[in-house]
């Protein structure tokens, strides 16, 4: 069990409903939900190869937002990080988003909206994200530029992304790939290398790097690497990629106060990976910034009225 560290009030961004927490408020930074539509989901592996390569097997879940809230009922999660999916189409981008916010403004405060759009220079995708902003969006991803038909190496998409995560505050999530290890649907996402560029052209944007940023930890045993302090790792899919003591090992060199939990649900239960977390044999604050207090300040849903 974790001890009683957080004691604040806190107050959903989008205001519609106020939840008092004596305790650590448990936020998991990394899960999917689709519309219903798209649960039926043949016409969709017709149109995206990326979908049809991480959901082309009948076996591999779909959730709904319903799904998620009761998936975070019985794990114990107060507060979740919800994106839909980095398809290479605008336009399901669009339908996505709107399924994502109303998700999230029928939640009471319980579901972070983070949407996708192609960020191609001109006026479509600013507007998009600014039609989000205004309804509640509070990042960008999960983005899987790759899939996306664009290279984050790319000045203009880089500039468009770095420029409204500035701009409105946002936090920008990228799946990241190993550049090393085995292989598995939806693997190749964004190359290492082109994520660690983005971070040193942008080192101001906070950044979530997905599934332990493709392994980025590791390399803050060069300075260089060790500077960009406002790149996050989240724990997405670590049961299927690292060994249990990526734990230990990440927090001696990133440090608890850049790790967040983030499930990936529907891929993994969010309550088999809070209990991984649990049972890493980290001490209880490190948990703590881990499970939720990380998220909260980076999310700034800590209002922070000196309770
Ligand atoms: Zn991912």
């Amino acid at each position: 069990m974790l001890p009683i560290i957080t004691c604040l009030p806190f107050e959903p961004l989008n205001g519609r409903s106020q939840q008092h927490y004596d305790r650590l408020v448990i936020v998991d930074f990394h899960t999917h939900i689709f519309p219903p539509e798209m649960q039926q989901r043949d016409e969709y592996l017709r149109r995206d190869a990326t979908f049809a390569a991480l959901y082309g097997n009948p076996k591999a879940k779909l959730a709904t937002a319903e799904d998620l809230l009761a998936s975070m009922d019985a794990a114990g999660v107060d507060i979740t990080v919800v994106t839909g999916f980095a398809w290479g189409d605008g336009d399901l981008c669009v339908r996505s988003n709107d399924y994502l916010l109303e998700s999230a403004a029928n939640s009471g405060g319980r579901l972070i909206p983070f949407v996708n759009v192609i960020p191609q220079p001109g006026e479509a995708a600013l507007k998009e994200i600014e039609r989000c902003i205004a309804s509640g969006a509070r990042g960008l991803g999960e983005l899987r530029p790759a899939d996306q038909g664009y290279a984050l190496a790319d000045g203009a998409a880089a500039e468009l992304l770095a420029d409204v995560a500035r701009r409105y505050g946002l936090v920008l999530m990228f799946h990241v790939s190993e550049p090393v290890g085995h292989r598995y649907p939806g693997k190749i996402g964004l190359p290492l290398e082109e994520f660690y560029r983005f971070l040193v052209a942008h080192p101001d944007v906070p950044v979530i790097g997905a599934h332990w940023g493709g392994g980025l930890p590791f390399y803050t045993l060069m300075p260089e690497v060790a500077a960009l302090t406002n790149v996050y790792f989240d724990t997405a899919g670590s049961p299927f990629l690292y060994l249990p003591k990526i734990y230990s090992h990440a927090v001696e060199l990133a440090g608890a106060e850049r790790i967040v939990f983030g499930s990936d649900y529907p891929l993994i239960s969010q309550q088999r990976q809070r209990r991984e977390i649990e049972e890493s044999g980290l001490d209880d604050q490190a948990k703590a910034l881990i499970l939720g207090e990380n998220a909260m300040q980076l999310l700034k849903l800590n209002v922070g009225t000196g309770l």
